[in-house]
């Protein structure tokens, strides 16, 4: 699944390429038409697929941001009014810009592109997703869909460090395991499971160790930790795990950086890892360097 990281990598690739596109036409394949015909909620949020593809023409991409693990292209229709498209790309969305569906190169993506955009150079921007767990929304603003009012600051950002501990406090939190705690994006935006246990593991944290067993100095460290490990994929290009791409296709390297995420022995003691399942997700750990 695409972490912040990778929907970074994803945004800063998009900005120099589709920023000041005129959006002409929008394509949905036959699988999604078909899905949102049958009452499924297939990638297009919100609204059905006819309206979506009407709205969209005579827009323009006017910025492209990241917020959390989403994308959001900034729009302007030709009477000067906002709108957001808001992008997510669940377990296996990638954004690919080409002048033909024939220059995406692998296969699993060409089959499963979804939504393309069509611009007014007869270059295009397509939506893939293998799972189509992705998301596309189109809004007027962010309180339109009120969960994105519910995020955390981002961890980047000014306000952070503090919106965290004082969620820490809280006591819906402060039994919980400190992974789930790191991960819910609430108190941390964009901390996945595979920065989550790298980061735990750095500081040689137990992931199911509680919240209010961890001193205030702790935590800090672990949010900074957290900061550490984000910006550092960043500069790597992501995490290429299973899915994910850039938007020329392409992969990071940070899986090679990785320390415990997925590991069979503990990089430190050469002991063998433990999983466990905390929030729904497996967790790799060391039961003798992690406490
Ligand atoms: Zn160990």
């Amino acid at each position: 699944m695409p972490e912040l990281p990778e929907v970074e990598g994803v945004v800063r690739g998009l900005q120099p390429v589709v920023t000041g596109k005129l959006i002409k036409s929008v394509d949905v394949s036959p699988t999604i038409i078909h899905s949102k015909e049958n009452g499924k909620e297939a990638i297009i949020k919100g609204a059905d697929v006819e309206s979506f593809q009407s709205a969209l023409p005579g827009m323009a991409i006017v910025r492209i941001e990241r917020r959390s693990k989403y994308i959001y292209f900034h729009l302007k229709n030709q009477d000067g009014e906002s709108f957001l498209l808001v992008s997510h790309l669940g377990m296996s969305g990638a954004w690919f810009y080409v002048r033909s569906l024939d220059d995406i190169m692998e296969e699993k993506f060409k089959k499963h592109s979804h939504v393309t955009l069509h611009f007014d150079e007869d270059d295009m921007l397509v939506y893939a997703d293998i799972r189509r767990f992705g998301e596309l929304r189109l809004l007027e603003t962010e309180a339109d869909y009120p969960p994105l009012l519910l995020m955390a600051p981002e961890p980047f950002n000014k306000g952070a460090l503090d919106h965290y501990l004082n969620m820490s406090l809280l006591p819906r939190y402060e039994n919980k395991p400190i992974k789930e705690f790191i991960m819910d994006g609430h108190v941390v935006s964009g901390c996945g499971n595979i920065y989550a246990t790298e980061a735990l593991f750095n500081l040689r944290i137990h992931p199911a160790r509680k919240v209010k067993r961890i001193s205030k100095e702790r935590k800090i460290q672990l949010f900074h930790e957290i900061v550490a490990v984000l910006l550092d994929s960043i500069e790597n290009g992501g995490s290429t795990i299973s899915d994910y791409r850039s938007i020329n296709g392409g992969a990071g390297t940070m899986q090679h950086r990785l320390q415990m995420y997925s590991k069979k022995n503990c990089p430190i003691c050469g002991k063998p890892t433990k999983q466990k399942t905390i929030a729904g997700r497996t967790s790799t750990y060391c039961g003798s360097c992690q406490k």
